[in-house]
């Protein structure tokens, strides 16, 4: 009786991918999980005192919808530092919890019944629910591994309808580890202009960059205004339970998203954001540290799979690898389905990251080294044994 009074755009959508594996992970004995896009370092001590020290001292009431002024004035001067983008803490910020309300808001602030949303893939699992939910249809741009996962202009403008309205997307990606150049966003960020197309753009993972810099979208001629620009504090200082993000961007934007949080959220919780203040003035050094880790487990991964006889493209992001698995002759879902029966070791096949993912599997290297490396040992048994 029930399944009938559900809405048809819930039942539309699928239960994440990433979550299942996980949950039958954490159902079984002795399994190796690599499988998590999360962090394995505490939140560092100090930010976490001031989480503490801000419930003993500050009080535990709710804050202003869109956050604590201090708070956005460390977000605006954080961005200014690190990636060359301004924000007027007063009304170009909104504090969300976590970066996944921020791409909800956004959407559902901007789409309009049948409006598309241009969702480049593989991509992190909830922007095309998201954009369904907000009335939209989500529409894959899918990338390549010949193309080092990269972003096209030409994947972008062959599939621009009147009806887009956006993209969103996150580089460094979440499941390849790809980033973008500058030259390569120079070329996205003309098309999308050309077309007045919005850019919602998850920069979660712009601290945790190997070799190369990280480019804001919104820091490019002409795209400050034509951006919303969303990160937050769950890998970077490894505080995803804290749930605590933001979105900076156009006034108007920035005022639509206020008002439908201020209806479902009222506020990010007050004690994360007072420890998110100390992350952004005093943490970086740590998140330093933790970068340099993911580094040599990032090579001790990539160099673990080329051993092993797979491709291995060479992420330069995030804390993922992306290793082929196609020439085995089985599914992504197959792949890791068997390896998880035979060997115990969890990863997310790539099609739970949309269709251009399949052929290949998602391993988080947010693991410890020692993890890292016994997983690699069965992992090659597994495929040596599919022969
Ligand atoms: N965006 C991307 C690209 C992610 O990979 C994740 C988590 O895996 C999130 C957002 C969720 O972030 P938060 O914990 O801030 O909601």
């Amino acid at each position: 009786m029930i399944d009938k009074m559900l809405s048809t755009k819930v039942k539309s959508i699928k239960p994440s991918g990433i979550r299942k594996f996980f949950d039958i992970a954490a159902s079984m004995e002795g399994v190796i999980s690599l499988g998590v896009g999360e962090p394995d370092f505490p939140t560092p001590a100090p930010i976490r005192e001031a989480g503490v020290n801000s419930i003993l001292e500050k009080g535990t009431r709710y804050t202003a919808n869109v956050g604590l002024l201090e708070l956005r004035q460390a977000i605006s001067r954080y961005l200014e530092k690190r990636f060359q983008v301004e924000y007027d803490p007063t009304d170009q910020i909104l504090v969300t919890v976590g970066a996944s309300e921020a791409v909800d808001l956004a959407l559902r602030a901007v789409v309009n019944p049948g409006d598309e949303v241009l969702v480049p893939e593989p991509t992190y699992v909830s922007y095309a629910p998201s954009a369904i939910l907000a009335g939209g249809v989500a529409i894959p741009v899918p990338t390549y591994e010949k193309d080092d996962f990269r972003l096209t202009a030409d994947s972008i403008r062959g599939l621009i309808t009147p009806k887009t309205k956006a993209i969103v997307f996150c580089y460094p990606n979440n499941p390849t580890g790809a980033v973008m150049e500058k030259a390569d966003l120079l070329a996205i960020a003309d098309v999308l202009r050309q077309h007045d197309i919005l850019v919602i753009a998850d920069e979660i993972y712009a601290e945790l960059v190997y070799g190369i810099e990280h480019t804001s979208m919104a820091s490019l001629p002409g795209m400050h205004d034509r951006t919303l620009l969303i990160n937050g504090f769950s890998k970077a200082f490894s505080m995803t339970g804290w749930r605590l993000g933001y979105a900076c961007g156009p006034v108007p934007l920035v005022e639509a998203m206020k008002k439908i949080h201020q209806y479902v959220i009222m506020c990010a919780p007050t004690m994360s954001q007072w420890a998110a203040i100390e992350a952004l003035d005093n943490g970086l050094p740590q998140v330093e540290e933790m970068r340099k880790q993911y580094d040599q487990r990032r090579h001790t991964i990539v160099q673990g799979f080329r051993d092993m006889g797979l491709s291995c493209f060479e992420p330069k992001g995030a804390f993922y690898c992306f290793p082929r698995i196609s020439d085995l002759g089985m599914t992504s879902d197959a792949f890791c389905n068997k390896l998880l029966e035979a060997e115990k070791v969890a990863v997310v096949p790539g099609s739970a990251f949309g269709e251009s993912g399949e052929g290949f599997i998602r391993v988080s290297y947010a693991y410890s080294i020692e993890s890292i490396k016994q997983a690699l040992v069965k992992i090659d048994r597994f495929i040596q044994g599919q022969g």
